[in-house]
């Protein structure tokens, strides 16, 4: 039995694999960036010249999704309940950087310039996307300030409109502790993300933070 056209005849590409083929190139078009040819690049690559890398990948990719969760205390990913950070005693808990994901926390970390604590909100505000303060474990945030000897609050969201929104939002939802609040803002180019600027900028935006108005 033949496959079927489509509306102009030819096959539609997908049905070029066999099942198992098919089903790893549509699996790595979850990687963000990959479309439909880079993925069988990928794929016809690992099946081809590289099978011990691929069921290494393979093994590394499940042990690292059933052995990696989120940190009780700071929601980045951790292995155990508390990430390294969070229990390493050297950090100046009365600093809380808030940041949008956990790649944001290893920018700052590899800028080298900040000893506090984090908090991950994995995500910003956006309702168009249903992502509101429940997605963004904000009341997890709240209970944290309420028992932690938090004094400053830095909000590192990323500088772009939704990043803004969600640094105000938390700005007014963290009055009542009466911190002191501090948004990073300088050297970060406007609709840009954390994640892809270089450490002196970053260590530069940190150190010339501004008090955050309400
Ligand atoms: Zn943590």
């Amino acid at each position: 039995m033949s496959a079927p056209c489509d509306a102009r005849g030819s096959f539609p590409v997908s049905l070029a694999y066999s099942p198992l083929i098919a089903q790893l190139v549509d699996a790595l078009r979850t990687l963000q960036g990959v479309g439909p040819k880079s993925a069988q690049r990928m794929a016809m690559q690992l099946l081809q010249r590289n099978r011990p890398g691929a069921l290494r990948l393979a093994a590394a990719l499940t042990a690292a999704c059933e052995g990696v969760g989120q940190c009780q205390r700071c929601r980045n990913l951790a292995e155990s309940p508390l990430c390294a950070l969070c229990s390493n005693p050297k950090r100046d808990r009365r600093l809380l950087c808030i940041v949008e994901t956990p790649a944001d926390v290893l920018a700052l970390e590899q800028s080298g310039s900040y000893t506090g604590t984090y908090f991950v909100l994995h995500g910003r505000l956006s309702p168009l996307d249903g992502i509101g303060p429940n997605e963004l474990g904000l009341d997890q945030l709240v209970h944290y300030l309420a028992e932690a000897p938090v004094e400053e609050l830095i909000i590192a969201t990323n500088p772009t409109m939704e990043g803004e929104a969600t640094a105000h939002y938390i700005a007014q939802l963290t009055a009542p502790f009466g911190l002191k609040l501090s948004r990073i803002a300088h050297g970060v180019p406007l609709g840009g993300e954390l994640e892809y600027i270089d450490g002196g900028t970053l260590a530069h935006a940190l150190a010339s933070r501004r008090p955050l108005q309400l």
